[in-house]
């Protein structure tokens, strides 16, 4: 998710600039003072509240924005990203929005402050008022709200300093040449971020091979903790003498081993622009642990895909693999086969319920060629990174 508060006093072209940046990185536009006045305009109770307030240039009370801008936000859960406009005004609104963005897990990648002087505020929004319709824009409430905003929601600006996701934007130069400055800024805050993708299916619905293509044609790391474990029994360690004494035993690996070896996965790729899950998460403890691990490197996952094929069709596959060089030791019998799937199906199948109502997961159809079906997850992954960049 891309979140991004563009700020400033009134009249400094929040609105104009937003137009534009809801179109470019194709998010989801809120600003509280729209949201306002459609309560005003649908004579709701929180309008009718807060309508003097607005009409006087004050600021509407921090219970009816939390009511207001809580609605919104969990009613998108699927926005590639969220657009603040207006929001947010004071300093406990600042800590409102971090609540809601934990709550989407995700966080603000940067605020964007459009610094005008008092005067210019003044004289554009006199301007504004002869053709906006808007009963505040007229110089005594002008006045009013620069003074709210000098008294109140300048200093918002400190707690995004101390969190170092503070920006300057000169707001009286022209249009173009602020759009461009807010666009460097916004571009160099994506090229920091991880493109993160978790793929899910069956066993046999080819998440492996379409995982491993997929991850060289994106140019991300590919974490397949099946195969990770592996790589760690070959290498002989401590961690992979432990997974071996555990294989022979017939036990699951527990939980902490895949987490230090996806750790260690993350902490030594430095330079990458993401990467593709396959195998993990496996269970809903795994879903909160790959979320906590994503956090603690200021990321988290960007999309979830799930490759569909039919139950028949995934057993005739992997039959078709038992008997070729590919055969690996968890398909080599019927049997086997069946408790692969069965543990998909109690343990796996909720995690993404949980992906699906939390996020929304894009279904991909798994029939067809190995093409067809890389071509469709391609596009869907396509939209997703140009959303990003
Ligand atoms: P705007 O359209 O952003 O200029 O907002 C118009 C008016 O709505 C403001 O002058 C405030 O009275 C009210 N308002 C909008 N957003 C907020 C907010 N986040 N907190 C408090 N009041 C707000």
């Amino acid at each position: 998710m891309l979140n991004i508060a563009l700020f400033g006093p009134p009249g400094a072209g929040k609105g104009t600039q937003s137009e534009f940046l809801i179109n470019k990185y194709n998010l989801f536009y809120i600003s509280t003072g729209d949201l306002l006045r459609k309560e005003i305009a649908d004579k709701t109770r929180l309008g009718t509240e807060a309508q003097s307030i607005i009409a006087q240039g004050g600021l509407v009370s921090d219970e009816i924005i939390v009511q207001i801008i809580e609605k919104t936000i969990t009613d998108n859960p699927d926005a590639n990203g969220f657009l603040f406009d207006g929001f947010p005004r004071t300093y406990i609104q600042a800590y409102i929005l971090e609540g809601l963005m934990l709550k989407l897990n995700t966080s603000l990648n940067c605020l964007i402050s459009l610094a005008v002087p008092e005067e210019v505020s003044v004289e554009r929004l006199l301007n504004r008022g002869k053709s906006s319709g808007r009963s505040d824009d007229n110089e005594k409430v002008i006045r009013n709200r620069l003074k709210e905003y000098n008294e109140k929601t300048l200093p918002v600006l400190q707690f995004y300093r101390d969190k170092g996701i503070y920006h300057e934007v000169n707001g009286i130069e022209t249009i173009e040449k602020v759009n461009h400055s807010i666009t460097r800024i916004i571009n160099q805050e994506l090229s920091k971020s991880l493109f993160n993708i978790v793929l899910f299916g069956y066993p046999g619905s080819g998440r492996g091979s379409q995982g491993k293509a997929l991850a060289k044609k994106f140019g991300l790391e590919y974490v397949a903790t099946g195969a990770m474990l592996e790589e760690e029994i070959a290498s002989n360690s401590e961690t992979g003498k432990r997974i071996r004494d555990l294989y022979e035993n017939g036990q699951l690996v527990p939980d902490e081993i895949v987490v230090q070896l996806i750790e260690k996965k993350l902490a030594s790729s430095k330079e990458v622009k993401g990467f593709i899950f396959k195998g993990f998460p496996r269970t809903l403890v795994q879903s909160y642990i790959l979320d906590g691990l994503l956090k603690k490197y200021g990321s988290a996952i960007s999309k979830i895909i799930e490759i569909e094929v039919p139950t028949l069709e995934l057993i005739s596959r992997l039959d078709a693999r038992s008997k070729t060089a590919a055969c690996m030791p968890y398909d080599s019998s019927t049997a086997k086969i069946v408790k692969r799937l069965q543990e998909h199906e109690t343990k796996t199948v909720p995690v993404i319920e949980k992906y699906n109502q939390l996020h929304g997961v894009i279904k991909i159809d798994g029939r067809g060629s190995f093409d067809e079906v890389f071509d469709r997850i391609s596009e869907a992954m396509e939209s997703g990174i140009k959303n990003m960049r």
